[in-house]
């Protein structure tokens, strides 16, 4: 079985080229279009990893994150924050909620699914890490 990646994003052209890019290296993805979606899936899928767009409507990656690391099963899944340019600055922020990383916007179609594959655990897909 391959790793489960679930993408939450907003925007329908992120969301279809990070599909595309990381089901063409191998990888099993479910998209949701904002948090409360993103949220469900979780919880119901425990994904082996999440990509989280910040700037989403209504509940934000922030909100997201933190919804998800307080659900049970959850509070160590590789959760990765992807967001534009200007956000570099927050780092600190993006880490201390409870983010495991972050790739920027916009990603580069070259080596996303390289970057994603490094969060994700090396033991045997769909194994327990
Ligand atoms: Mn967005």
């Amino acid at each position: 079985m391959p790793h489960t990646v679930l993408i939450i994003e907003d925007n329908e052209q992120n969301r279809y080229l990070e599909s595309f890019l990381l089901e063409q290296a191998g990888l099993s993805v479910v998209t949701a279009r904002d948090g409360p979606e993103g949220v469900q899936w979780a919880r119901r899928l425990r994904p082996d990893l999440i990509l989280l767009d910040i700037q989403l409507p209504g509940m934000d990656g922030f909100a997201v994150a933190r919804a998800v690391r307080e659900s049970p099963g959850l509070q160590h899944v590789p959760m990765i924050a992807v967001t534009a340019y200007a956000m570099v600055g927050d780092r600190e922020r993006i880490l201390q909620a409870g983010f495991t990383g972050y790739l920027e916007k916009p990603i580069n179609p070259e080596t996303f699914a390289i970057e994603v594959r490094r969060y994700l655990p090396s033991a045997a897909p769909g194994g327990a890490t």
